[in-house]
């Protein structure tokens, strides 16, 4: 046997747990090895019988006196009841539903136990107490020494700092401690990838040492001491990953479009207000990696709001004048058309051509436009009449590439644009690329994930918005809310309604365990729930609600004809059209539907089943009011005012801004659902060390250092080349 070995092989995996260490991801010994404890039971002391005491947990050895099962009929439960006894006095000790117990815990023999202390009327037992029954040399030294100090060889459940692994159903950790304790040999045949003087400058364990004491360790130090090296490991893996992929990119070509102060600045003074500090950063950051000859990568971060669109016009402006063309794709037929009002509206003074292209046709100058507007269209065959049949619409000379809410593209996607055709002998140029998300990545994450290369951040708002007021509505509170709403559009305002989708039966969707491929493929049930949902709100805020207001509604499975009829409806209100008779007041929408829309005049957003949504969502909606003039709310219709969930929603009523939500997340629940980063792929130590920013620049510092030489580093190249085949990040 050896590292490699597959756990087929393995004498306690049959049949039945093969399976399911397999669904964890473990084939093999190593994988084993590497398959870490959450957290430890603390069984350091061992204490006598004299010594229990009601609610404590103990750990004491003794020899079995009787053992029974008895039948407990109103509840239908077996119930083991033993007695145990040492030289000090007599416990009972009683499990629940496992009456195979007295075939291996039988009178007279020797048994370690580890379990919480109860009381009830007969007097003090252990209940449910992991248990191991001595084997002969364990009970002579037991004997030999009897003091309570004294250790015991090979006690996997009962002494010291027990791990307690992460359990998936029907693998206990009992089992896990079981099936590894006797496979630590194997640490001594693992291979340490990191290279000593990393060990030894970041005073980490070496691999071996790390592995027993991450599974058993001596003492808390030193579990927490085997954590931080194996969290090391990834993080440095990661920023090897993050550092060679910018070193490919630096070996790639694209267009310099040098900086052209006189142009920006006329587009900066022809703004009807000034760009804030950020965006003026942002976009000399912009500005100078178009300069350069290789393709920009840069990720544009900025909270819902805070001007991102502006920022990518000045961007794009630049390179249609430079004699080029930029593309700018949303993932939304609403988004891309007014991305292409904004682009007419501010760009009206300058000579450049704009074009819109979705699948409900092209606008403007189409593809030989020298700015291009559009939705996946923009890439995708089946999009539009733009695609021609062919598999990419062809640019003529695209020099930049614009992916707004880039996280609702895939990789394939964005991939995509930046390969589109551009003109003949360019074939090995590459488009600047410009990413743009909402979503606010707290500064840990970004230095993990981008090892803090390019990453732009907008987190600053323009002047003069009005604080959103949030507001928890539980059921006993909703007419009230109601009553409100109907209020602030008798004054003029508008309102937007979010609805949660209506589960999706099979859990598909939800169920992080099932494939990838395989949620996408339900994408359509998606959105049959998500429009169902919204029909019903629809009528019951129509009909009765509402009924003297007027109500419309938003989905995805609505034509895109009539999508832009009522956004632009749903828009005119409070602009020049105000009064009209067809104007919308409130706005029933799916939470797929209206990302990045910006209508001023929109003052509430409503947001039923509030705790069926993510809090990044959450914040996202909130961000589509507070744009104009008027004091805005968000009001959060919670069915189930449950103590978790209330806790989670009011991290929301704390703050409105979204990086400090961010980071609130990261505290309180660890990183994941707001980031998204979930699905990120980042592996799990990673993760919990996303806190300790120091141990992430040390890990930068020294991938930094040996990627200089890799090659003299086959160990960390292979590691590394493995790693890149294994994580995927999003
Ligand atoms: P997001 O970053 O969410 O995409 P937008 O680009 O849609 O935000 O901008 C939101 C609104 O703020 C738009 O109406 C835009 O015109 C306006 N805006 C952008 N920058 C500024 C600024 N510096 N001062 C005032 N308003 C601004
Ligand atoms: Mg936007």
């Amino acid at each position: 046997m050896n590292l490699e070995t597959p756990i087929e092989n393995l004498r306690y995996v049959g049949k039945i747990y093969q399976p399911r260490l397999k669904k964890l991801g473990i084939k093999t010994i190593r994988d084993l090895l590497w398959h870490f404890p959450m957290r430890y039971d603390d069984w350091t002391e061992r204490g006598k019988v004299e010594d229990i005491k009601p609610n404590q947990k103990i750990s004491l050895i003794g020899k079995v006196a009787s053992i029974e099962n008895k039948r407990i009929f109103p509840r239908r439960m077996i119930l083991t009841t033993a007695s145990i006894e040492d030289e000090t006095g007599k416990v009972k000790a009683v499990w629940y539903n496992q009456p195979f117990l007295v075939n291996t815990i039988k009178p007279e023999k020797f048994i370690s136990l580890s379990g919480k202390v109860k009381l009830d009327k007969y007097g003090v037992y252990l209940q449910n107490p992991a248990y191991e029954v001595l084997k002969n040399d364990q009970f002579s030294i037991f004997n030999f020494q009897s003091n309570s100090k004294s250790q015991i060889p090979n006690l996997k459940h009962t002494a010291g700092l027990i791990p307690v692994y992460p359990e998936t159903e029907g693998l206990t950790s009992r089992y896990l401690r079981f099936l590894i304790k006797p496979l630590l040999k194997f640490s001594s045949k693992v291979q340490d990838f990191l290279p000593k003087e990393i060990l030894e400058r970041q005073r980490l364990d070496d691999v071996r040492t790390g592995l027993n004491e991450i599974h058993f360790p001596s003492s808390l130090e030193k579990a927490d001491q085997a954590r931080k090296r194996f969290a090391f490991d990834e993080l440095f893996l990661l920023q090897l990953k993050a550092l060679s992929e910018r070193r490919k990119i630096q070996q790639q070509k694209a267009v310099s479009i040098k900086f052209n102060q006189e142009i920006i600045k006329n587009f900066v003074s022809s703004l009807a207000f000034e760009l804030t500090g950020a965006q003026k950063i942002a976009l000399w950051e912009i500005l100078k990696d178009l300069e350069k000859p290789y393709p920009m990568n840069r990720l544009l971060n900025g909270d819902v709001g805070s001007g991102k669109t502006i920022v990518a016009a000045a961007a794009a402006l630049e390179t249609a004048l430079a004699g080029y063309q930029a593309a700018i794709m949303a993932p939304t037929e609403v988004l891309a058309n007014q991305h292409f009002q904004t682009f007419s509206k501010v760009l009206k003074n300058f000579d450049v051509k704009l074009g819109l292209i979705t699948s409900s046709g092209i606008k403007g100058h189409g593809l030989s436009s020298d700015i291009v507007i559009g939705t996946h269209s923009l890439i995708s065959a089946k999009g539009g009449p733009a695609s021609g049949g062919q598999k990419n619409v062809s640019f003529k000379n695209l020099a930049l590439a614009v992916i707004d809410e880039q996280h609702r593209f895939g990789v394939d996607q964005r991939a995509a644009l930046l390969r589109s055709e551009s003109g003949n002998n360019s074939k090995f140029i590459i488009p600047h690329l410009l990413s743009m998300t909402a979503t606010p990545i707290p500064r840990t994450l970004a230095l993990t994930v981008y090892g803090d290369l390019d990453i732009s951040i907008l987190d600053e708002m323009p002047k003069g918005r009005t604080l959103i007021e949030t507001k928890l509505i539980p059921p006993e509170k909703r007419d009230e809310a109601y009553n409100f709403i109907r209020a602030e559009v008798k004054e003029g305002r508008q309102v937007f309604v979010i609805c949660p989708r209506i589960e999706d039966p099979n859990g598909k969707i939800q169920n992080s365990n099932v494939k990838k491929k395989e949620r996408q493929l339900s994408f359509k049930d998606y959105l049959n729930y998500e429009v169902k949902a919204v029909k019903v709100e629809y009528e019951k805020l129509s009909k009765e609600i509402f009924k003297d207001l007027r109500v419309a509604m938003l989905h995805g499975k609505m034509k895109s004809k009539e999508k832009e009829n009522i956004m632009a409806k749903f828009s005119a209100k409070g602009g020049s059209a105000s009064g009209g008779k067809n104007n919308i007041d409130i706005l029933v929408s799916t939470s797929v539907i209206e990302v990045g829309v910006d209508v001023p005049n929109a003052t509430i957003m409503m947001i039923e089943g509030a705790e069926k949504f993510g809090l990044a969502q959450l914040h996202q909606f909130r961000g589509r009011v507070g744009r104009g003039k008027h004091k805005s709310y968000c009001l959060l219709f919670t069915e189930s005012p449950l103590v978790g969930t209330t806790r989670r929603l009011e991290a929301l009523l704390k703050t409105n801004n979204g990086f400090k939500l961010a980071e609130m997340d990261l505290k309180i629940r660890g990183p994941g659902e707001f980031t998204g980063t979930k699905q990120s792929g980042i592996p799990d130590l990673a993760m919990a060390f996303l806190a300790d920013m120091n141990l992430i620049k040390q890990a930068r510092a020294e991938a930094k250092l040996i990627l200089k030489n890799l090659n003299r580093y086959p160990l960390v190249s292979k590691k590394l080349s493995e790693f890149n085949k294994n994580v995927h990040l999003e």
